[in-house]
C-alpha cells in the first residue's frame, strides 16, 4: 500500500455542497456528474492514478471508466445520512467497481462495509508503506506481528488472484529478465523511477511492490 497525501477538495465539490437549503440537501444519492466525475479525477490525481489499496494503475482519462474504478469510502456508513459519505478526507479511488463472474472481488469492492478502527490500515498513515512487504512471486505480506496489516490483506483479498498474477507480472517486468534479476545499476534506476510521477502525474503500476522487491536485490 502506497502512502497517499490528500489535497484540498475540488472547488466544484465545495460549491455543490454549499447549495444545501431547506428543500435540498446534498447526499451520496444525489451526488452525480459533473461534480462526482471531478472528485473522482481529483482522487486519481492525488494517488498518481494508482488504486488506494492494491496499487495497480487505473486508467485516467476524461471519462474515468466506472467499471475500472470507484470512489471508496474508507470509513463506510449509511450513505444517505452519514456526513462522512460526502467527506473528501474519507474518499479514495479504488480499482474494480464490478467484478467478473466467478472471480473474487478485491480492494474497495471486497472491503464493502468492513471497518475496524484498530485493524483497518489507512493509506493516509505516515508509516503505511512499512506495514507491508512483497515478494517476487507476486505475494503481499504483513510486516512481522502486524495484525492490522494481516487482517487488511485478508479482508480486501489482496493476496489472492487476480492480484497475485498482476503483481508478479509487474515485478518481473520491471526487475527481472527470464527469472534473473537485472544488473544492479538498472535495478537502482528502476527504484528511482518507482518513486517518481511521470509527466502526466501517474506513478508506476504496483510501484510499492516493485520498490519492496527491488530493495532486496541491491546490496545495502
Ligand atoms: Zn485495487
Amino acid at each position: 500500500m502506497k502512502r497517499i497525501r490528500k489535497n484540498a477538495q475540488p472547488e466544484a465539490f465545495l460549491r455543490w455542497k454549499a447549495l444545501a437549503n431547506e428543500d435540498w440537501k446534498p447526499s451520496w444519492d444525489n451526488f452525480q456528474k459533473p461534480q462526482k466525475t471531478e472528485v473522482h479525477q481529483a482522487l486519481l490525481q492525488e494517488q498518481g492514478s494508482l488504486c488506494c489499496y492494491c496499487g495497480q494503475l487505473i486508467a485516467m482519462d476524461r471519462t474515468v471508466d466506472a467499471r475500472e474504478s470507484h470512489i471508496e469510502h474508507f470509513v463506510p456508513g449509511e450513505k444517505s445520512t452519514d456526513p462522512r459519505s460526502l467527506d473528501y478526507e474519507n474518499f479514495h479511488a479504488s480499482c474494480l467497481k464490478q467484478g467478473e463472474r466467478g472471480v473474487p472481488l478485491h480492494c474497495g469492492a471486497a472491503k464493502g462495509g468492513w471497518f475496524d478502527s484498530e485493524l483497518t490500515v489507512s493509506p493516509l498513515e505516515d508509516h503505511v508503506e512499512s506495514r507491508f512487504r512483497y515478494d517476487a512471486r507476486g505475494h503481499i505480506h504483513a510486516a512481522s506481528g502486524d495484525r492490522g496489516a494481516a487482517e487488511t490483506i485478508s479482508r480486501l483479498n489482496l493476496d489472492r488472484e487476480p492480484l497475485i498474477g498482476l503483481r508478479r507480472n509487474a515485478v518481473e517486468g520491471a526487475l527481472f529478465n527470464e527469472q534473473e534479476p537485472l544488473p544492479i545499476e538498472v535495478i537502482q534506476l528502476v527504484l528511482e523511477a518507482a518513486k517518481k510521477r511521470q509527466s502526466d502525474g501517474r506513478l508506476m503500476s504496483f510501484a510499492q511492490a516493485i520498490e519492496s522487491v527491488g530493495r532486496t536485490l541491491v546490496p545495502s
